[in-house]
């Protein structure tokens, strides 16, 4: 990983207009955040450059107005939510750019902190304008990147901005960056990663990038009964992407060639209907599925002989449940991995950093997401960053 700079960098902030990216597209229900995670991640970097003496400006993006304005899609929606986690009160301010941003930042104080509404209501924000980052930037000193999970977009606000401004990494983007790069950059080997989750076709590129840089692959949930299916186990009426058993085989033999050992499960958790607890429930090879059942997680076997693997590597990164985790009994192999994953960081033999969307849920669900390494919550940009993707608002930050 190219090196890129952090608040450490910074010398006297006082009296400086600090912009900072942030992530504050919360999950609403009735006017208000469900989940306040992302507040929470960047809390540290907020608050740090408040009592270093900035006035603090952030930008953030809330949902998907095109181009418009929209008053439901207006960052002053979180305000409420945002001023709880941070303990402090926020100016909000009716847009991103102008005499109006100008004249706030003659009120705020020094270790004041304001919000500028949704980027996304100006088109120039998602088209990467040249001149609407500049003018945003105008009333910067100095920017800060604080939002890992927007930085697979090259926008305004996580690019174009930085052609005008130093730029440095929050607290939380540097956390971010560490953990993938250790995870994946510059990893301990032998590194495994497992990839789970429903289907072959939405991590393609995922696995594609894999099989040339770790030594175990882990193929588990949904995707894993296509990888059988091309090697000719017949998966019943499974989930199964029949039309990418070719792709299944090619990623299989690049992965022969780089050296990589793919484990695919040979015990399987079957039934003829997809409930919870269902009556014909059972374990079996995976040569013995029945015709009308359907594989919903991997064995016990198989996840003890993952367990023995995991037990050999320094390094594992995991995006995707094994099974259909949000249905008792499918979840135990997942728990039981990410349980022996848990035990391995905390003995110090395994570096583990895990991430995706269901992924996050069903660690949480296992009950090890302060055990283990690093959790990503920034979907997208963490799916992009196991296809190997360069991430432009990374890019931005290390250029
Ligand atoms: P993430 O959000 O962590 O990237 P995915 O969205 O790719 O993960 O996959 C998670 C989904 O995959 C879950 O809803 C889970 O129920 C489903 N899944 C896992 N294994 C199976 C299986 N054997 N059959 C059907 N669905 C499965
Ligand atoms: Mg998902």
């Amino acid at each position: 990983m190219s090196k890129f700079k952090t608040l450490d960098d910074l010398g006297d902030v006082t009296g400086k207009v600090a912009l900072v990216r942030v992530d504050l597209n919360l999950p609403m229900k009735d006017g208000s955040a469900t989940d306040v995670t992302r507040v929470e991640a960047i809390k540290p970097t907020v608050l740090e450059l408040a009592e270093r003496g900035a006035k603090v400006l952030m930008l953030a993006h809330f949902g998907r107005p095109g181009g418009k304005r929209s008053s439901v899609l207006s960052t002053s929606m979180v305000v409420g939510d945002v001023e709880g986690v941070l303990g402090k009160e926020l100016m909000f301010i009716p847009e991103v750019a102008g005499p109006v941003v100008e004249q706030s930042i003659g009120i705020l104080r020094n270790g004041d902190i304001g919000l500028l509404d949704n980027t996304r209501f100006w088109p120039g924000e998602e088209a990467n304008d040249a001149d609407f980052a500049k003018a945003i930037a105008a009333h910067g000193d100095f920017f800060v990147n604080d939002a890992f999970s927007a930085a697979h977009r090259a926008h305004a606000t996580t690019e174009g901005i930085t052609h005008h401004l130093p730029a440095y990494a929050g607290r939380s983007m540097e956390a971010e960056l560490k953990a993938l790069d250790a995870a994946l950059g510059n990893p301990q080997a032998p590194v495994a990663a497992v990839v789970g989750g429903a289907k072959v076709s939405s991590k393609l590129a995922v696995l594609e990038n894999l099989v040339g840089r770790v030594q175990h692959l882990i193929i588990g949930g949904g995707m894993a009964n296509t990888f059988l299916a091309a090697r000719g186990v017949n998966v019943g009426k499974s989930l199964c992407e029949h039309d990418l058993t070719d792709t299944a085989s090619r990623i299989l033999d690049t992965a022969d060639h780089a050296g990589c050992t793919v484990h695919l499960p040979y015990d399987v958790v079957v039934s003829k209907e997809f409930a919870a607890n269902p009556p014909s429930l059972r374990t079996c090879n995976v040569h013995e599925v029945a015709e009308d059942e359907m594989i919903l997680d991997i064995g016990a076997s198989a996840a003890v002989a993952l367990a023995d693997v995991l037990k050999t590597c320094r390094t594992l990164v995991w995006n995707g449940p094994l099974g259909a985790f949000e249905t008792e009994p499918f979840d135990a192999a997942t728990v039981a991995l990410a349980r022996t994953a848990a035990a391995l960081t905390q003995e110090g033999s395994l570096i583990s950093v895990a991430g995706g969307g269901d992924t996050v849920a069903a660690l949480a669900q296992a009950g090890v997401t302060g055990d283990v390494t690093y959790i990503s919550t920034a979907g997208g940009a963490f799916l992009e960053w196991m296809e190997g993707k360069e991430l432009p608002g990374v890019a931005a930050l290390t250029a």
